[in-house]
């Protein structure tokens, strides 16, 4: 069976990818099934830049097809930030808490509390015989300084749908049903489907 390796480490976004993916017949395998793999150098300026960095990347220290994800949070008061830096939003060292310590402390600074906001995402795939597909996906939403539910990662504590719930009070698959990577998910999904089913 075509392997393919889910070029990202966090686990969640895994969970979130393979809901969706497992129908293909494809052996998915990421990061964590491999060892001593180095970090892939993400400078693009856009999250579609990224995600092609990181799928060819993976998919040259791999040797097999890889698909990326590169997402992120935009919050309007903060003129689109952490945007592309959503993962290092705290630093180097940065992890969810303190990178949503630093949202709560950039929001504090200009004395807001809530904004309109979005999650990006792009996905790339890269076959071993160079074929790129990308896709990308949207989902408008509110940042509050109000943090509720303990499901999904990252902002999602802090990410409020229309219907006032957060997106950590959603479980996965209802996540992935209105979500910036389900979107992208499902229109992957479908160029996938095409060329392996
Ligand atoms: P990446 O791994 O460089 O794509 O960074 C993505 C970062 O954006 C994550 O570490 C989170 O901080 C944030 N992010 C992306 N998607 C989500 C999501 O679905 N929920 C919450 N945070 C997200």
């Amino acid at each position: 069976m075509k392997k393919i390796v889910l070029a990202t480490k966090n686990s969640d976004k895994v969970k979130e990818m393979l809901l969706v993916l497992k129908n293909l017949p494809l052996e998915i395998l990421s990061l964590a099934d491999f060892e001593n793999l180095p970090d892939a150098v993400e400078d693009g300026l856009t999250f579609e830049e990224n995600a092609l960095i990181k799928a060819k990347f993976f998919r040259e220290q791999t040797g097999l097809a890889c698909l990326a994800d590169d997402s992120g949070l935009e919050v309007d008061a903060l003129g689109g930030l952490p945007g592309v830096h959503s993962a290092r939003f705290a630093g180097w060292h940065a992890d969810d808490l303190t990178n949503n310590q630093k949202l709560l402390d950039e929001l504090k600074k200009i004395n807001i509390k809530e904004s309109a906001a979005a999650y990006r995402c792009a996905l790339a795939f890269v076959d071993t015989d160079g074929t790129e597909f990308l896709t990308a996906g949207k989902i408008d939403g509110k940042i509050k300084i109000v943090a509720k539910g303990n499901g999904g990662f990252g902002y999602d504590p802090y990410f409020y749908l229309d219907d006032e719930r957060t997106m950590a009070q959603l479980p996965v698959d209802e996540k992935n049903k209105i979500s910036h990577r389900g979107a992208a998910l499902k229109e992957m999904f479908l160029k996938l489907k095409e060329r392996f089913l």
